[in-house]
C-alpha cells in the first residue's frame, strides 16, 4: 500500500518552498495578447519542468508561434497528458487590483496574483506533486507527458497544427485538462469536457444614408431588417429555429441523465443572483439542468442601429448590427453554425445580410465513467474527505477539442481554483491550502490512474 500520509507530511514540509516556486512564476509576465515575456516565461516553465517534475522536455515551436513545451517522464502501461498554459491574460484594469498584479501577495491564506489561477498554480502543483510522489512513494507507475501551451489566452491559434506536427509526443489513454474549482458551497468539482463557441456578427446595411423617418413609410430600415432577421433565429419557446441546428445535438445518455440526477444545482440562489422569479421556459429539476449543461445557446449580446442617445431623435437608420454567441455542445462546431446560418438566412430572403465569423472553438466532451474521470473522483474522495461534483462539461470554452479531439484523449478537469478565483479579472486569487490540496489531490490521481489501489 502507498503511504499517501508519508507524501502529504512531505508535501506540507515544502509547502513554503512551493509556493515560493509559483511565485517566482507568477512574477514573470506572460500576456500572450500583448506579446509580452512569453519567451522569458517559457525558459523557466522549461527549467521547472526538467528541474521540479524531473521531465525530459523540450520548447518546440511550429510556424510562428510560440514555444510550446512538451516532456515525458516514467513508465507504465498508462500514459496521462497534463494540459496547462503558461500564458496568462491581460491584467488590466490596474487600478481594480489590492495590489499589483504581477507582485503575488498572501493575504489571509489566499494568494494574489495574475495567473495563480488560469493557470500557472496547477501547472506547478502538479509538477511538485510529481516530485513529491518520486520522493516519498517511489517510481511514477506510469508515463507522463506534458503540454504546456504559450497563447491559450488569445486563441491557441498554432495549437491545431502543434498536434498535427507533434502528436506522437502527446498520445496518451487519458488527459487531465488545466483547471477546476471548488462551487460556491465549497465542494471539489471534476468536470469532463467544455462548451464550444461561435461568434459572429450580423450587418444589415439599407439606404445608403440615415434618413427623416417620415420616409419610413417608403424607405427600408436597417434596423427592422435587422429584428426581422434576427426573430427567425429563435422562438418565443426560447428554442433555436436555425434550419438544421438543433439536428446536430447529440442527445445525453441515460448514463448522462442519471448523473444529471445528481447534480446539485441551486435554483433559489442562482434565480437570486440573477435577479430573476423563473428561469427561461420556467424550467426546474432535471429539465432545467439539462438544457443548461447538454443544449447550445443563441445569445444576441449586442445590437446597434439609428439613435441611442438623451431625447429624441427622429431617424431611420441605413445601418444595424448585432453580436451574438453561440455556446456549443457536441456535435455543432464553428463552420456549421456559419454554414447554418447563412443558408437559413438565405432561405428567408436575407441574402443582403453579411455574416462575419469570430473567434470560433469546438465543444469536447467525454464520458464521466472514463479511466482519468473516475481516477479523478477517487484522488478528490480521497483528499478532501467527500465525493466532488462531477460536472458533464464546463460552461467555459478551449481548446480541448484541438487536443483531445484530435488524438481521442478522454478527459477530466479538477484543479486548485474557487468559485471567486476571478479568472481573467483584477484580484485572481487560489486558496493556499486549495493549492495544497491540489497537489495532493494529483498525487494520488497519478497512483490511480496507473491502475493502483490508494
Ligand atoms: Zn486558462
Amino acid at each position: 500500500m502507498a503511504d499517501f500520509a508519508k507524501f502529504d507530511a512531505y508535501v506540507r514540509a515544502h509547502t513554503a518552498e512551493y509556493v515560493d516556486e509559483l511565485k517566482a512564476l507568477v512574477r514573470q509576465p506572460s500576456v500572450s495578447a500583448q506579446g509580452i515575456g512569453i519567451d522569458e516565461t517559457a525558459a523557466i516553465v522549461l527549467d521547472r519542468a526538467r528541474a521540479r517534475g524531473g521531465l525530459a522536455a523540450d520548447a518546440l515551436r511550429v510556424s510562428s508561434g510560440p514555444p510550446t513545451i512538451v516532456g515525458q517522464a516514467g513508465t507504465g502501461a498508462r500514459t496521462l497528458l497534463v494540459y496547462d498554459h503558461y500564458d496568462v491574460q491581460p491584467p488590466d484594469p490596474l487600478d481594480e487590483w489590492d495590489t499589483p498584479p504581477f507582485e503575488p501577495t498572501e493575504r489571509d491564506g489566499f494568494l494574489f496574483g495574475r495567473g495563480v489561477s488560469d493557470n500557472k498554480g496547477n501547472l506547478m502543483a502538479r509538477l511538485q506533486a510529481i516530485e513529491a510522489y518520486r520522493a516519498t512513494i517511489g517510481d511514477l507507475p506510469l508515463r507522463v507527458r506534458v503540454l504546456y501551451e504559450g497563447e491559450e489566452e488569445s486563441g491557441s491559434v498554432h495549437l491545431a497544427d502543434f498536434v498535427r506536427t507533434h502528436g506522437d509526443r502527446l498520445r496518451a489513454d487519458g488527459c487531465i485538462w488545466e483547471a477546476g474549482y471548488k462551487d460556491a458551497a465549497g465542494r471539489p468539482t471534476v468536470s469532463c469536457g467544455l462548451k464550444g463557441i461561435a461568434y459572429v456578427e450580423l450587418h444589415v446595411r439599407g439606404a445608403a444614408k440615415d434618413a427623416h423617418s417620415s420616409l419610413g413609410t417608403i424607405v427600408p430600415n436597417a434596423a427592422w431588417r435587422l429584428v426581422w432577421a434576427l426573430a427567425t433565429l429563435k422562438n418565443d419557446r426560447d428554442e433555436i429555429t436555425i434550419d438544421g441546428f438543433m439536428d446536430k445535438v447529440r442527445a445525453p445518455t441515460a448514463a448522462d441523465l442519471q448523473a444529471l440526477e445528481r447534480l446539485p444545482f441551486d435554483e433559489d440562489a442562482t434565480r437570486r443572483i440573477h435577479g430573476i422569479t423563473r428561469f427561461v421556459r420556467g424550467l426546474t429539476g432535471l429539465e432545467l439542468k439539462k438544457k443548461h449543461f447538454y443544449e447550445p445557446t443563441c445569445t444576441i449580446c449586442g445590437i446597434v442601429s439609428g439613435y441611442t442617445g438623451a431625447g429624441s431623435k427622429t431617424v431611420l437608420p441605413a445601418v444595424a448590427s448585432a453580436k451574438i454567441d453561440f455556446r456549443l455542445v457536441p456535435d455543432l462546431t464553428p463552420d456549421i453554425v456559419a454554414t447554418l446560418l447563412r443558408a437559413h438566412l438565405d432561405r428567408r430572403g436575407f441574402t443582403d445580410i453579411e455574416v462575419v465569423a469570430g473567434h470560433g472553438e469546438s465543444p469536447s466532451r467525454w464520458p464521466t465513467d472514463s479511466v482519468a474521470a473516475r481516477a479523478a473522483v477517487e484522488a478528490c474522495r480521497a483528499t478532501y474527505g467527500r465525493d466532488p461534483v462531477v460536472y458533464p462539461l464546463m460552461a467555459g470554452s478551449g481548446p480541448m477539442a484541438q487536443v483531445c479531439d484530435a488524438l481521442r484523449i478522454p478527459v477530466v478537469g479538477f484543479g486548485s481554483g474557487n468559485a471567486s478565483s476571478a479568472n481573467h479579472a483584477p484580484n485572481e486569487n487560489i486558496a493556499i491550502a486549495d493549492y495544497v490540496d491540489h497537489i495532493r489531490a494529483f498525487g494520488r490521481f497519478l497512483h490511480v490512474f496507473a491502475g493502483l489501489a490508494l
